[in-house]
C-alpha cells in the first residue's frame, strides 16, 4: 500500500527518457501511430537543435515531457504529435506550412492553437480580468485538445519553474493560479488542477508553503504508522468479505489545506480530513458492499455519508464518501468508487479518450458515460441539439462559448461581447460617445470596416472622428442592445433637429405665401396657437410640421387668425432644397430626382418631405391633395451625391462591362449596383445605379457611354 505523501511527484523530477515515452505509447497506440509520434520527436529534436532551457538541459526535453504527461491520459496520436511540436512555431523558424506538409492539417491546427494562446498570454495586461481571460482562451481553442496540450505544457513548466529568475517565476505562478488551475478544474482534470495549485502556491507564498509543508511532514511522521495499520486493516476487512479492491492512502494538497485554514479561520492542527483512503473496486455493487465492510470495521460519523453514485455531482463525479472514527483517534474520510468512476474523477474531459480504448463500450448510453457526456454538454453550453453525441465526443471541435466572443482593447483589457458582435458593437461597448463618433476600426492593427464580425482573441480599436454621426444603416449590423439603443437615441435626436429645421422652413414659406409683407409673429400668437393645439413648445409644432404631420398652410392660417387672404394670397413660394436637410428630406426611388431636374415636394405624415421629379407619374395621384404638395426647387449650391439609374443595351463581347465601368469611374462616379437584366445570344441589357452630383454629370456619362463600342443604346431610367 502506498504511504500518504509519497504519491506526489517532486518538482523538477527528471524528464522521461525516449524509451520510457515510447513504452507509454505502445501501451495504447498501434504501431503506425507510435511511429508517427516518434517521427515528430525526430523532427522536433532537429528543429530545437542547439536550444537549451534555462535549466541548461536540451530544449527537446520539455516537449517530450509534455507529450509524456498527455500520454498518461491516453490522448490520441495527433495530440501527442502536436504536443511534441508545440513550441516549434513560436521558438523556431519552422512555419505552419511545413508542419502541414509533414504531419497534416489536424496536427498543424493543434500546434497553431497552442501558439495563439502563447501570444495571447504575452499580450494580456496582468490586470486583465482572470475570468474573462479564461473564457477567451477556451473560446479561442475550439478544439479541447489544444487546451489539454497547453495545460500539460504549463504543468511541466511549473514543475521546472525553479530555474527561472524570481520575477518571472512569480508572474507565471500567479497566472497559473488565476487562469490555468481553474481551467483544469473546470474541465474536471482534478489531479492536474491540484498540482498546478500547489506549485503556484509554493512560488507565490514561498514562506507559508514551506511552513505548512514542514507542519504536514511532522504530522505525517506521527501518523505514518497509524495510517499504515488502518490501511492494512481496511484491506484485510475487504479481502475477508471477498471484495477485490485497491486501497490507497491520500492526503489533502497543501494549497487546499491553506485555503481551508483561510476560509474557516482555523489553525493547521484543527484542519480535519487531511488523511483519507481511496478504495477502488470492480463494480457498483462492490462499492456498497465495501461501504458496509468499512462501517463494520470503524464507526461512521453521522451525517458525513454521501452517496454520489446514486446522486452524482453535476460534473459526473461518482463515489461513496464516508467519514469514520479510526482506532487511533483520527477521523478518516474514505472514498469508494469503481475504476471507471476513478478515471472520470481524476481526468474529467480527458477520460473520454480513455473510453476509446479497445473493449470500452462505444455506446455509453448510460452510467458514468452518459453523465459525463451530459456534464460535457452542459459545460459547453451548446445549443446544437442536432449534433450526434458520439460524433461530438470524437472531435470535440466545438465552440466552448458559442454565445460569446472575447476581444482585447488596445490597452489589453478584455471585453466580452455576444457572438456575432461587430467592430461597431465593440465601439459602443467602450463608450456610447466612442460609438457615435466611430468611422472605422482596426483589428490587429489592420483597418477593418465597422460591420466586421469579431473573433475571440482579436485586438480591436475604434477609430473616431470629430463630428461623425451614426447612420441608420448601422442598425443593420449591430447586435448588442447597448449599441442599438445608443444609435436609435442619436438618430432620434438628429431626426428631431432635422424636423424642427424643415418645419421652420415650411412654416416661414407658408406665412410668406399668405402675407407678402413678411409679418412678425408675436409671442402671444404663438402661445395661443400652442394652447389650442395642446403642444408644450414651439419646436414641437415645428417638428410636427417637418415630419409631415401638420400641413404648414393650415398652421399659417391658424397663426395669422385666418385673415390672410385679403392682403395677398400670392402664388405659393418655392423652397430651396440644398441636399443637407438631413433625414427629413428624402428622394423618391420611383423617379430618382437629380439636381437640375424640375422637382416637387410631397409631405408625407411621419416621413417628412419626399422629393419627386415634376414629371413623376406618381405625382398625378399625390397632387390631388394640394395641401400636401410643396413647391420646391434646387438651391444654387446643392451638396451630396444622388442616385441615378441607367439602362444600356450592348452587344455581348468580352470586356464590355469593364470598359463601361472604367468610363463611369473616370467621371468620378460610384457604381452602387449593377445587374444584367436580359441576355440573348447577341445582346445584353445592363442596369446601373450610380451616384452623381448633378444632372450634367449624368448627361456627360450617358454621352460617353454611347460612344463606347458595343453599346447599342443608353438611357436614364425614371420610375
Ligand atoms: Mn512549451
Amino acid at each position: 500500500m502506498p504511504i500518504p505523501g509519497l504519491r506526489r511527484s517532486p518538482p523538477g523530477s527528471p524528464p522521461p527518457t525516449l524509451s520510457e515515452f515510447s513504452g507509454a505509447l505502445r501501451g495504447y497506440l498501434d504501431e503506425a501511430e507510435v511511429a508517427e509520434v516518434l517521427r515528430a520527436y525526430t523532427f522536433g529534436e532537429s528543429a530545437h537543435a542547439g536550444q537549451r532551457r534555462s535549466s541548461g538541459e536540451p530544449f527537446i526535453h520539455h516537449p517530450l515531457a509534455v507529450a509524456h504527461i498527455l500520454a498518461a491520459l491516453r490522448l490520441d496520436a495527433p495530440t501527442l504529435t502536436a504536443a511534441i511540436l508545440h513550441d516549434v512555431m513560436e521558438d523556431t523558424a519552422t512555419a505552419r506550412d511545413r508542419i502541414v506538409e509533414k504531419f497534416g492539417e489536424d496536427v498543424a491546427r493543434l500546434v497553431d492553437g497552442v501558439s495563439k494562446i502563447d501570444r495571447i498570454e504575452t499580450d494580456t495586461r496582468e490586470a486583465a480580468e482572470a475570468e474573462n481571460l479564461r473564457k477567451m482562451l477556451l473560446a479561442m481553442s475550439r478544439d479541447l485538445r489544444v487546451i489539454l496540450i497547453k495545460l500539460a505544457d504549463r504543468l511541466h513548466n511549473m514543475r521546472t519553474l525553479d530555474s527561472l529568475p524570481p520575477k518571472k517565476r512569480l508572474r507565471i505562478a500567479r497566472q497559473t493560479q488565476e487562469i490555468y488551475a481553474p481551467i483544469a478544474n473546470r474541465l474536471g482534470l482534478h489531479s492536474w488542477s491540484r498540482e498546478l495549485e500547489d506549485l503556484s502556491f509554493r512560488h507565490t507564498y514561498a514562506n507559508r508553503h514551506r511552513t505548512l509543508a514542514r507542519a504536514l511532514r511532522r504530522r505525517q511522521g506521527n501518523r505514518r504508522t497509524a495510517m499504515k495499520k488502518i490501511g492494512d486493516a481496511l484491506e484485510k476487512q475487504l479481502a475477508d468479505g471477498g471484495i477485490a479492491a485497491r486501497v490507497s492512502g491520500r492526503e489533502k494538497n497543501i494549497y487546499s489545506i491553506y485555503r481551508k485554514m483561510q476560509s474557516k479561520r482555523i489553525h493547521f492542527r484543527d484542519v480535519r480530513d487531511i488523511y483519507g483512503f481511496r478504495v477502488i473496486v470492480e463494480t457498483v455493487d462492490h462499492c456498497y458492499r465495501a461501504l458496509g465492510a468499512m462501517h463494520a470495521l470503524y464507526k461512521p460519523i453521522p451525517h458525513c455519508f454521501k452517496d454520489y453514485i446514486a446522486i452524482p455531482k453535476v460534473n459526473g463525479y461518482q463515489s461513496l464518501h464516508t467519514t469514520v472514527f479510526s482506532a487511533f483517534g483520527e477521523t478518516i474520510e474514505v472514498q469508494i468508487r469503481t475504476e471507471e468512476m476513478h478515471r472520470v474523477a481524476e481526468t474529467g474531459i480527458a477520460s473520454h479518450w480513455l473510453y476509446k480504448t479497445p473493449g470500452a463500450r462505444a455506446d455509453g448510453a448510460d452510467g458514468p458515460h452518459g453523465l459525463a457526456r451530459q456534464w460535457l454538454m452542459d459545460l459547453l453550453e451548446t445549443q446544437q441539439t442536432s449534433v450526434n453525441p458520439g460524433e461530438f465526443l470524437e472531435h470535440l471541435r466545438v465552440d466552448l462559448f458559442p454565445d460569446e466572443v472575447y476581444v482585447f482593447t488596445p490597452r489589453g483589457d478584455i471585453k466580452k461581447l455576444p457572438a456575432g458582435a461587430t467592430a461597431l458593437d465593440f465601439a459602443y461597448a467602450v463608450h456610447s460617445d466612442v460609438g457615435n463618433r466611430c468611422i472605422g476600426a482596426r483589428i490587429g492593427n489592420v483597418p477593418a470596416p465597422l460591420h466586421t464580425a469579431l473573433k475571440s482573441g482579436n485586438q480591436v480599436e475604434a477609430v473616431t472622428a470629430r463630428g461623425a454621426r451614426p447612420s441608420p444603416a448601422w442598425l443593420n449590423f449591430v447586435v448588442t442592445g447597448k449599441a442599438r439603443a445608443a444609435i436609435r437615441g442619436a438618430l432620434k435626436n438628429k431626426r428631431r433637429k432635422d424636423s424642427v429645421k424643415l418645419g421652420k422652413k415650411l412654416l416661414d414659406n407658408a406665412v410668406r405665401t399668405l402675407r407678402k409683407s413678411r409679418p412678425r409673429i408675436r409671442s402671444e400668437q404663438k402661445s395661443a396657437l400652442l394652447k389650442t393645439l395642446r403642444l408644450a413648445e414651439w419646436n414641437d409644432l415645428l417638428a410636427d410640421i417637418g415630419l409631415g404631420n401638420r400641413m404648414p398652410m393650415m398652421v399659417a392660417h391658424q397663426l395669422l387668425g385666418g385673415g390672410g387672404e385679403g392682403e395677398g394670397g400670392g402664388a405659393p413660394q418655392s423652397i430651396a432644397v440644398t441636399g443637407t436637410e438631413g433625414v427629413l428630406v428624402t428622394y423618391a426611388r420611383c423617379c430618382r430626382p437629380l439636381p437640375g431636374d424640375e422637382i416637387n415636394g410631397v409631405l408625407t405624415a411621419g416621413k417628412g418631405m419626399v422629393v419627386h421629379t415634376a414629371d413623376c407619374p406618381n405625382l398625378g395621384e399625390l397632387s390631388k391633395r394640394a395641401d400636401k404638395l410643396v413647391p420646391i426647387h434646387w438651391d444654387d449650391k446643392v451638396s451630396g451625391q444622388f442616385a441615378a439609374a441607367l439602362r444600356l443595351d450592348t452587344e455581348n463581347r468580352p470586356g464590355v462591362l469593364a470598359s463601361l465601368a472604367a468610363v463611369i469611374a473616370d467621371e468620378d462616379s460610384n457604381i452602387n449596383d449593377v445587374s444584367v437584366a436580359e441576355r440573348d445570344g447577341r445582346h445584353s441589357t445592363i442596369c446601373f445605379t450610380l451616384e452623381v452630383r448633378h444632372r450634367h454629370n449624368l448627361s456627360r456619362i450617358l454621352s460617353r457611354l454611347r460612344e463606347q463600342s458595343g453599346v447599342v443604346a443608353v438611357r436614364r431610367v425614371k420610375g
